[in-house]
């Protein structure tokens, strides 16, 4: 249900998704398109606003690198429509408002990744949101497209006040030096970004575990694999949300092959043990999902299917 308030704010606001040099006249110029209308509900009452960080460009092999080929293929085929060499990736962010609080579910990429990306500022304050009025962040995992907005170029927090949740496995994995120096080189920089940036953070980071609260009915939930300390964050009310970062990162091929590592599965056996448990259990509860990479808004219900699971959107 649509809080009617929130039908308001909604048509009114829109979203900045592309890089394309059409803009609408009467807005500020920004130098890129504004897209789709901003997705807004509620669920019981914490108010969800998605806002993306724009989009990434992935190989489309990338995701599932492993997987026989003619069936990677033949999945694609038939959910896209057609065999692409590259995927365009959404990035959807969660902003919570419940109560006093103001929680945003990872901060994007800042300028420091890909050009396409890096838009999450920018929606904010297309929605009126001051950066300053976000109290609480939760990262996900440490991976460039969901932390390396953390700073900006003068070396100021983009979100000055906020407090930082992050998964206790994940920070110490990637806040210790070791880690960079047993990366492959091609993740060299991952290394290096996320200590960086979970550094700048540490005095106000309040490490969490499973089951850990971030306000009234939003909590932690143990979801590792696709990087040692990955978490998602469940939200116990109306419907129910799970907030389920990069554990299930195409809604296409890790929702129909959960069984299939996803190319930056970082423990790909664990990634799929908890990929399939949380779709089971999302495919018994009902709880929706939001998807970081799946098509913007990203939320939709998981159910069953002869072979593996579907997703299908809101
Ligand atoms: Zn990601």
């Amino acid at each position: 249900m649509t809080h009617p308030k929130l039908t308001d704010i909604h048509r009114r606001r829109f979203l900045a998704l592309s890089a394309s040099a059409a803009a609408i006249p009467s807005l500020p110029s920004t130098g890129w398109a504004v897209g789709s209308e901003t997705y807004g509900s509620m669920i019981g009452d914490v108010e969800l606003t998605v806002l993306s960080d724009g989009s990434l460009t992935l190989p489309s092999g990338a995701l599932a690198p492993a997987a026989p080929r003619e069936e990677f293929e033949a999945l694609l085929t038939r959910t896209m429509g057609s065999l692409p060499e590259t995927v365009e990736a959404g990035t959807n962010h969660a902003l919570l408002r419940i109560g006093d609080d103001l929680i945003l579910i990872d901060n994007g990429s800042g300028n420091k990744y890909q050009p396409t990306a890096g838009r999450l500022l920018d929606n904010l304050s297309l929605n009126e949101v001051d950066p300053a009025a976000v109290t609480k962040v939760v990262f996900t995992h440490a991976h460039p497209d969901h932390i390396w907005g953390t700073l900006l170029d003068d070396g100021s927090l983009a979100l000055p006040n906020a407090t930082y949740y992050v998964g206790e496995t994940e920070f110490e994995f990637w806040s210790d030096p070791a880690t960079e120096t047993q990366m492959p080189d091609e993740f060299r920089a991952f290394a290096v970004g996320a200590r960086r940036d979970l550094l700048a953070v540490q005095d106000r980071v309040q490490l969490v575990k499973e089951g850990d609260s971030i306000a009234s009915g939003i909590s932690v939930l143990d979801t590792p694999g696709h990087t040692p300390g990955h978490i998602s964050v469940v939200v116990e009310r109306g419907e129910g949300l799970i907030i389920a970062g990069d554990s299930i990162a195409s809604e296409f091929v890790s929702v129909q092959r959960p069984d299939w590592a996803f190319g930056f599965d970082a423990i790909p056996d664990v990634a799929i043990a908890t990929r399939m448990a949380l779709l089971d259990r999302m495919a018994t509860d009902g709880h929706r999902i939001l998807g970081y990479h799946f098509a913007y808004p990203g939320i939709g219900q998981i159910e069953r299917a002869s072979d593996g699971y579907r997703y299908s959107s809101v």
